[in-house]
This record gives C-alpha cells, structure tokens and sequence, in this order.
C-alpha cells in the first residue's frame, strides 16, 4: 500500500478504543477522508498537536477501505488562540461543521478549505473588525460553490430590481415587496443594509471582509438566514450552529 501525504484541515475528532482518535480531514488532494490516528491520546505522543480539531498540517497516511492511518503529521498551523475564546471556538466549530455536513467522503474543493483558513487565521488573530461578518461571507460563498447561489440582485418572481424587502429560503433569494405574499415556505424580511451585505459577501474576498464593519443586529440575522438556507439546500441542519446560538442566549435553549 502506497503511503499518501497531503495537507489538511481536521474538522472533527472522536475519540476511538484507549487511546487512538478518528479524524475526519478535509484534505487539499484527497477532498474530505477519515483516518485512525493510534496513540495520539497519550500525552507523549508526537502526533498530539496535529491531530487535535482545527489544527492543519502535512499527514502522510495508508490508505484503506474505511479508514485510512496517520502514519506522520506535521503541524502547519493550530489556530491555538481560538481555544481561549468560547464564542469564536464555537463559531470556528461551526464552520468546519458546515463543511462536514457539505461534501462526502473524497469529495474535494481547494477554493473552500483556502477560505476556510482565511477565516480561521482572521478569528484567530482577532484581526477583523467583525467576526459575523467573515462567518456571512462564509456561508454565502460554500453555498455558492456548492450550486446553490441565492438569487440577490432581482426579485425571484417578477424579476423586479425594486424594494426587495423577503429572502425567501424556498424561493432561493430575494423577492419584491409585491410577490413575497404569493411565496410558500419561509421568508425573511430584508433590510436594503442586509441585501447590500449580501451583495458585497459575494463580490469581496475575505480579506477585504475583515475590513468591513456592519450593525451585528444585521449580521446575526443575516447568519441565521444563511444557515437555515444552507440546511434547506443541502438537506442537514447545523448542530453547531444550534450549540453557538445557545451562547448568546442561554435562555433560549
Ligand atoms: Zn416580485
């Protein structure tokens, strides 16, 4: 069996028998795979820091049916300061929770786990002015990669580019003032600031983004729209997602 080696991200860990832990890596070559990694729950263990969730790191692994095994792994980034703030943890655990529910095993996309580490050095540097807003960006963008890019710029119905006040998640995007009565489903009302977001979400880069300042109100709501369209389209809801609302309002859970 040919050894392969390739960087990647671990978006979840689980602990496995006494001592060993299953990743799952969302890797650059291989797209997302899942691999033994034996002993690394010992303190000793060479293999501790890169085998820990957000790090990212150069693995060299067998290949197998099921699992591959962690044969080396070099630690190329740990995002370390994100331990010590539970709101971005909890955030950064959403995100690589979305790309989990995302794609399937071997399934692959470099453009996504390169954003995805520009969103995680930027919460973990604490260098943009608003986290939400990198997390918007996020959702909007892996949703638009995946196929399913929401209509912004005219109504979803009339085709109308005037007072676009819904997002229908049914409808896949805006609607004007005139059709959101006629839609089924779920909308959400839409400030001109949100659609604006929207819009710049998909036309900046994440280092633009990390300039950008934005009423948290606006940005909150807009994250909650993201995540439950990206549920709708690809058919699972984020428990992660459920887990950092809970933070922000203890009570509502
Ligand atoms: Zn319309």
């Amino acid at each position: 069996m040919a050894l392969i080696k390739t960087k990647g991200l671990v978006i979840k860990e689980q602990a496995y028998k006494e001592q060993d832990k299953i990743l799952t890596i969302f890797t650059e070559d291989e797209g997302k795979i899942q691999c033994i990694a034996r002993g690394v729950r010992r303190q000793k263990s060479g293999l501790l820091a890169s085998t820990q969730i957000f790090a990212y790191a150069e693995f060299v692994y067998y290949p197998g049916k099921n699992f591959g095994v962690i044969n080396q792994a070099n630690l190329i980034e740990a995002f370390y300061p994100l331990r010590n703030d539970l709101t971005k943890m909890a955030l950064a655990a959403y995100l690589l929770d979305l790309i989990n529910n995302a794609y399937d095993f071997y399934q692959k996309s470099t453009e996504i786990l390169k954003l995805l580490l520009h969103v995680l050095f930027y919460l973990s540097g604490g260098t943009a002015k608003n986290d939400l807003v990198l997390v918007g960006a996020f959702q909007l963008k892996l949703i638009s990669v995946l196929g399913y890019r929401p209509g912004i710029s005219q109504c979803m119905i009339c085709e109308t580019d005037a007072e676009l006040t819904a997002f229908s998640i049914e409808s896949n995007g805006v609607l004007c003032k005139n059709c959101k009565h006629q839609a089924t489903g779920y909308s959400y009302k839409l400030t001109p600031d949100m659609r604006d977001l929207l819009l710049e979400f998909l036309r900046k880069s994440m280092k633009e983004l990390k300039d950008i300042d934005a009423s948290s109100m606006d940005v909150i709501k807009i994250n909650d729209m993201l995540d439950h369209y990206i549920g709708h389209c690809i058919g699972k809801s984020s428990k992660a997602y459920t887990f950092y609302k809970s933070l922000l309002d203890p009570l509502s859970s």
